[in-house]
């Protein structure tokens, strides 16, 4: 009887289906898995629409008096396995549709490395650049108050992403703190120290980065230390991970960031590029390597090629050209789905940015679990629980590519997939 009134329409009605963006990525992405959920893949469906997903106005008074409105989002994909988590991106191309497929990312994200969170990702459509300080603090106010219905320490706790900062996230916890009338620290992570922030935090993602190559190493029988490394990227994630390859006794030949790209057969004194850049504000003029062109980066022979900038950095466009071991994905979505095919049929060994960008969410998590605790951990025991974790998150997934014969990305799928449609099924359908 059910099935003649099945009313399940393959996408939700607002989204376009002739332009789905990083949300049809995703959805290929659900495709390729589901043939390996075995009987869990009757619960499909539900990961391939968001749980829940808020729109909002937010209207600010500008410095010069006038009133501006922008649109925000919240998205919760999916909080089978615990509240939501995901960061909040300022941009001015920010839409529902991406917004959608950064939170069903993160519900990937942190099932596949088993953090007891679910996806959720928010932003706002607004080109940052353009407003003050005290406006962008007004529109993060009325924004947080706006989704203050669906967010909080046990239903979803934002972060910072793009163009969000650890003070994005003093405003957040201050304002949900304010309406709430209690103050709650563990609304939010990636905050300043002085509001409950977490020891470590600044470096995990590119921590993670690095200790997921190391894994990736062992597996390939390659020793890191004298290894030839080429880093995109060279801030947050990049530059960490740079810093320790290079405290390991790798080689980094050749790093690319905004301002161009430089070259060093002999290796890259990374502690000199950074204070370099700590003045210039980018790696060009830094005299101990050659300038050599952006195209070039590409074709740098190295054995760990790690792209810490933006999405969609490899393409069909330098794919082909790519001379690497190991692909370790620091960036969110650095490597086009076509791309991917390219390398993996070159035999380059790709970590996905779901298993190796995760030491951001990880220590996210710590900082979480140490606010509601209270009790604050060192500095060495964040960084020993991080590489715990992601040598286990990486072990797991490794196994299962191994056992089914397929790329790590498809088997972390595998692992999360698996993860979130158990707990899925036995919480059961409410009502
Ligand atoms: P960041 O702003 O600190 O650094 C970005 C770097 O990329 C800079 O060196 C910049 O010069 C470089 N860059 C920008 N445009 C470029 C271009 N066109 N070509 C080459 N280089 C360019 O940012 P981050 O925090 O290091 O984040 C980098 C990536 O990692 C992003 O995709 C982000 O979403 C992802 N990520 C970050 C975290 C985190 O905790 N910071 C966690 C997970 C994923």
């Amino acid at each position: 009887m059910t099935s003649e009134i099945s009313t399940s329409h393959p996408l939700p009605s607002y989204l376009n289906p002739n332009d789905l963006g990083a949300w049809g990525i995703y959805l290929q992405q659900i495709d390729r898995v589901t043939p390996y959920l075995g009987s869990l893949s009757r619960w499909v469906e539900t990961l391939k629409r968001p749980k829940r997903s808020l729109i909002v106005d937010v209207p600010v008074e500008l410095d010069n008096g006038t009133i501006a409105h922008f649109e925000g989002y919240r998205v919760q994909h999916n909080t089978s396995r615990g509240p939501g988590k995901g960061g909040v991106r300022f941009h001015q191309d920010v839409c529902l549709a991406e917004v959608m497929a950064l939170a069903a990312w993160m519900s990937i994200k942190n099932a596949a490395v088993n953090l007891p969170f679910g996806g959720a990702k928010g932003g706002i459509r607004i080109d940052a650049r353009k407003y003050s300080k005290k406006e962008l603090e007004r529109v993060t106010r009325r924004y947080t108050s706006e989704i203050g219905l669906i967010i909080g320490p046990t239903k979803d706790i934002p972060a910072p992403d793009v163009n969000t900062s650890p003070q994005t996230m003093a405003w957040m916890m201050d304002t949900y703190s304010m309406n709430e009338g209690a103050t709650a620290t563990g609304v939010v992570t990636g905050k300043p120290i002085s509001l409950g922030g977490s020891l470590g935090r600044v470096e995990a993602t590119g921590r993670g980065v690095f200790v997921a190559a190391c894994e990736a190493a062992k597996d390939l029988g390659l020793s890191v230390s004298g290894s030839r490394v080429a880093v995109q990227g060279f801030g947050n994630v990049g530059g960490t991970a740079a810093r320790l390859f290079h405290e390991t006794g790798a080689k980094v030949v050749a790093i690319q960031d905004h301002t161009g790209t430089i070259h060093n057969e002999n290796g890259i004194n990374i502690h000199d590029l950074l204070n370099y850049v700590e003045d210039h504000a980018g790696i060009m003029g830094f005299t101990e390597a050659a300038a050599i062109s952006n195209e070039d980066f590409w074709s740098v022979s190295s054995d760990f090629l790690i792209p810490a900038a933006l999405e969609s950095q490899i393409t069909i466009k330098n794919a082909d050209q790519i001379k690497t071991k190991i692909l370790v994905e620091g960036a969110n979505g650095p490597t086009t789905p076509e791309a991917d095919d390219i390398l993996t049929r070159k035999g380059v060994y790709i970590v996905p940015d779901v298993i190796s960008n995760a030491g951001g969410v990880t220590v996210s998590y710590f900082e979480w679990v140490q606010d509601f605790s209270s009790f604050f951990w060192s500095e060495e025991e964040i960084n020993q629980r991080l590489e715990r974790l992601m040598r286990d998150a990486y072990r797991s997934v490794s196994n299962v590519a191994k056992h089914h014969q397929v790329s790590l990305r498809t088997a972390a799928f595998i692992v999360a997939c698996t993860r979130i449609l158990e707990a899925r099924e036995v919480r059961g359908l409410y009502p």
